[in-house]
């Protein structure tokens, strides 16, 4: 277990921004007898996992589930749509973007990954230049993260499409919300995704270990002639089972217990409610980050995540140790800056099963831990958020509602 510097008591926090803290519904669900994933009962939660799915991406056509973690799901997009030696577009928004690419490298594609600052989320000004100087089509997919964990910078995947329209480019369009799906405003059919990455322990608030692909029409044509191997990931068989709810191979059947209860959890919100709560909170942090004087880490107010916000330590100051001052007095885990960015930045998670005291625990710990750490900031974060808060539940609920 961990070494923290007391016994704690009460809950951990767990503020990074994926995993994410699991209902105790959905905990209670997960505690069920496993069942014969071929036996009778099993179609019904099949079909109710795969039907109630299609809602949270909003898409009509198929989505497929696999007992894997968001990185597997990643690999099926790839390997189901494209061929050794395709070109394919894609950005460095952050950590994710880049392991995407090295991942597409190692598969046999050849990216044309365009430089970033980590501070941005995609510009479509950029994607459409690049489609419309691709005369040849020589380029099959352009892959984007909706939401790059990393640095809490979003893309807007609907202006994305557009550009590619602009274009007029036949690539596909795939999209990670492996951070964002259920937790930021998604629309795969509406914004034209071909392939929608996503993954169950961010957002969808269950522990790790299911991971998503949601696919269109022309997707599926485009995997009748990709020739990338696959055989675990490959959409035919698992389309073909899944048509009466079951699996070609055995399912994660606990977490689809999980799943099921996820699900119920968000209709009975409402989906434009979950997204409402995701905004307030990342704009209560937001608050207590200019109060406290931190930088936040994306730099364009349209991108900001609703799902975490990375805020930048002052320089000279190191984000690691003041993470691990919060979770030895506070027992709260808050998110690591990846790769580039190690050190320099802290996350706050802000997304999944969370509530506006949730909130204020997490705020008032990392106020207290600034201090503790001897960073140098000013008073009165957590009293901006709480001031954000208390404006916004004075407002009347149908302003929150869909
Ligand atoms: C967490 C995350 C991943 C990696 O998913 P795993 O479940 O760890 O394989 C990929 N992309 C984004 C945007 C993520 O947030």
């Amino acid at each position: 277990m961990l070494k923290l510097s007391f016994a704690p008591s009460g809950r951990h926090f767990l503020q990074i921004p994926g995993p994410t803290n699991v209902p105790d519904r959905i905990l209670r669900a997960i505690d069920n007898p496993t069942i014969d994933h071929r036996g009778p009962e099993f179609g019904e939660l099949g079909k109710k996992v795969l039907a109630g799915m299609k809602g949270i991406f909003k898409t009509k056509g198929h989505v497929i589930i696999y007992p894997a973690s968001g990185t597997g799901a990643w690999e099926a997009a790839l390997v189901n749509t494209l061929s050794p030696g395709d070109r394919v577009l894609m950005f460095e928004t952050g950590h994710f973007a880049t392991l995407w690419r090295t991942m597409a490298e190692k598969l046999g594609l050849v990216v044309d990954f365009v430089a970033g600052d980590w501070r941005h989320g995609v510009d479509p000004a950029a994607v459409e230049a690049k489609l419309a100087a691709d005369k040849a089509h020589a380029v099959k997919a352009v892959m984007v993260v909706h939401n790059e964990t990393s640095t809490g910078c979003t893309t807007r995947v609907g202006e994305v499409r557009a550009a590619m329209d602009r274009a007029k480019h036949p690539a596909l369009l795939m999209v990670d919300t492996i951070s964002s799906l259920g937790s930021i405003d998604y629309r795969h059919d509406e914004w034209g995704a071909d392939v929608t990455v996503a993954g169950s322990q961010k957002g969808l608030m269950l522990p790790p270990g299911l991971s998503f692909n949601a696919i269109s029409a022309k997707a599926i044509e485009a995997s009748k002639t990709a020739k990338l191997p696959r055989s675990f990931w490959g959409w035919e068989e698992m389309i073909a089972s899944n048509a009466t709810g079951y699996f070609p191979y055995t399912p994660s059947t606990n977490l689809l217990y999980g799943l099921s209860e996820a699900l119920d959890m968000m209709n009975e919100e409402g989906l434009g409610r979950v997204f409402a709560r995701h905004d307030r909170h990342a704009e209560a942090t937001r608050r207590a980050a200019r109060a406290w004087g931190l930088e936040i880490l994306c730099l364009e107010p349209k991108e900001y995540s609703s799902a975490l916000t990375a805020l930048l330590m002052p320089a000279g100051h190191d984000a690691d140790k003041f993470r691990k001052a919060v979770l030895n007095a506070f027992d709260m885990s808050l998110g690591a800056g990846l790769s580039k960015v190690a050190g320099k930045i802290f996350r706050i998670g802000h997304l999944g099963s969370f509530n506006d005291l949730m909130l204020m625990g997490t705020l008032s710990g990392v106020e207290m831990g600034l201090s503790l750490a001897g960073v140098p900031h000013r008073k009165g974060g957590a009293q901006a958020a709480m001031d954000y808060l208390a404006e916004v539940a004075a407002k009347p609920v149908a302003a929150a509602a869909q």
